[in-house]
């Protein structure tokens, strides 16, 4: 019976975790050239290229509109039309040492400039069409979305981890947001692991443009595992929230803390001794966030500047009400990015790092407020954002279900290091 079980098992998982979706699994080079060289059709920007002869370049330092337009056999009164008919379209004083330019010239003796393509990024262009009569506009190229998956295991940090694997170091940020509140990133611990699903923005299919937002992740933080997956939590206002397997949403009323990979350089405690002071017991009522001078300080949770001063060892500082029971508190920052009466939603850059007041460097002392005492937030039960509405939830496990799987069938790289291990200790048990 038992042998019949064992089979049965074997096969399920191997279903399971059949490779059916082609996913992208090689890192990608980022690239810089304009025009895809090998497409069948060469219809780019909108033109055949093949009917003109192509130049590809960049915007020297001295380079102008009009020099580039006389140098290609374009007569003054057109340019002279162009630079002032079309400056809401193409402000030719705007074009930029290093972006790059395309002119499609006449296939004839002549080589006469018959448009110009300005790259205003790498999916912006601005046309300017000299043929008959001149006319300029803004177009876009075609963005395409590639599914990708990547996984790792903490050695040092998350942002190393992330950079191991080739992946985008901009999937770092969006990971550290969608687990901001539930996970703490200033102690992330060796062996903590992820898996995330994204989306890769490509041009005109070959060009990388960037990672997309997050469509689901995996952390495994202490050996806890989180799972997240990006869901609408209200299509009227287009809301996408992260919730777990249960429906529950991975945001909190309370980010974890105020500022964005720092380090905790002193906790709240009350009976703390300070040598300087002859030892004494100089309780710290808050928790101080070390990060570099200028490191924006941001919001925990929604609510209504209460004070925005300047007050003795605080330095610059700025208090938040919450709502009845709790406010929090920024000390010691460089500048405040708010003014008293304020509204602020969560996240937002109140402030950033500096060392007005007592500080020996710069840090924010995050202060936490509960019915108007002082306690310590990394302690407090803090309240849980809203589930996922119920009405939603059924639908909600259907479209789940199939990325969960997915994120369990996928794999972590393996670690050199323990391969090398193994392999010494393989040799040594040889000899
Ligand atoms: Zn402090």
């Amino acid at each position: 019976m038992n042998k019949y079980w064992g089979l049965l098992f074997v096969i399920l998982i191997s279903f399971s975790c059949k490779d059916d979706k082609p996913v992208l699994k090689e890192p990608v080079v980022k690239q810089v050239a304009s025009i895809v060289p090998d497409k069948p059709v060469m219809k780019q920007f909108g033109f055949n290229l093949d009917d003109f002869t192509v130049q590809l370049d960049t915007v020297k330092r001295g380079d102008s509109f009009g020099e580039l337009m006389l140098q290609n056999k374009v007569d003054y009164p057109k340019i002279a039309k162009i630079t002032q008919e079309f400056k809401d379209t193409f402000d030719v004083r705007r074009i930029r040492v290093g972006k790059p330019y395309i002119i499609l010239k006449s296939k004839d003796t002549t080589e006469a400039a018959q448009v110009f393509i300005y790259e205003n990024d790498p999916i912006n262009y601005t046309v300017v069409d000299l043929r008959d009569t001149v006319k300029a506009y803004k177009d876009k190229k075609e963005v395409t979305y590639v599914e990708r998956e990547a996984s790792g295991v903490i050695e040092t940090s998350l942002s190393q981890a992330i950079l191991d694997q080739g992946i985008d170091y901009t999937v770092t940020n969006s990971l550290s947001e969608v687990y901001a509140w539930t996970i703490d990133f200033f102690r992330l611990q060796k062996g903590d692991k992820f898996k995330v699903v994204y989306k890769e923005k490509y041009i005109n299919d070959t060009i990388y443009a960037g990672a997309g937002p997050i469509e689901a992740a995996y952390f495994e933080h202490s050996g806890r595992p989180i799972y997240a997956f990006a869901y609408e939590n209200d299509s009227l206002k287009n809301i996408v929230d992260y919730f777990d397997e249960e429906a529950n949403n991975l945001r909190r009323t309370f980010l974890r803390a105020p500022v964005q990979f720092s380090r905790i350089s002193s906790r709240y405690n009350l009976k703390r001794r300070i040598r300087y002071y002859g030892n004494k017991v100089r309780p710290h009522m808050g928790t101080d966030y070390a990060a570099p001078r200028g490191t924006p300080i941001l919001a925990t949770a929604d609510g209504t500047v209460t004070e925005s001063t300047r007050r003795g060892g605080n330095g610059k500082y700025v208090k938040i009400r919450h709502n009845a029971t709790y406010s929090t508190q920024y000390l010691h920052m460089s500048k405040q990015n708010v003014k008293r009466g304020a509204y602020v939603k969560q996240g937002d850059v109140i402030g950033w790092i500096g060392m007005t007041g007592n500080t020996s460097g710069p840090h924010v002392c995050y202060r936490f407020w509960r019915n108007g005492r002082q306690v310590d937030p990394l302690k407090e039960e803090l309240p849980l954002a809203e589930p996922l509405n119920e009405t939603l939830q059924p639908d909600y496990f259907n479209y789940i279900s199939p990325i969960k799987d997915q994120l369990d069938c996928m794999e972590y790289p393996e670690s050199p290091v323990e391969e090398d291990i193994l392999a010494e200790d393989l040799a040594s048990a040889e000899k």
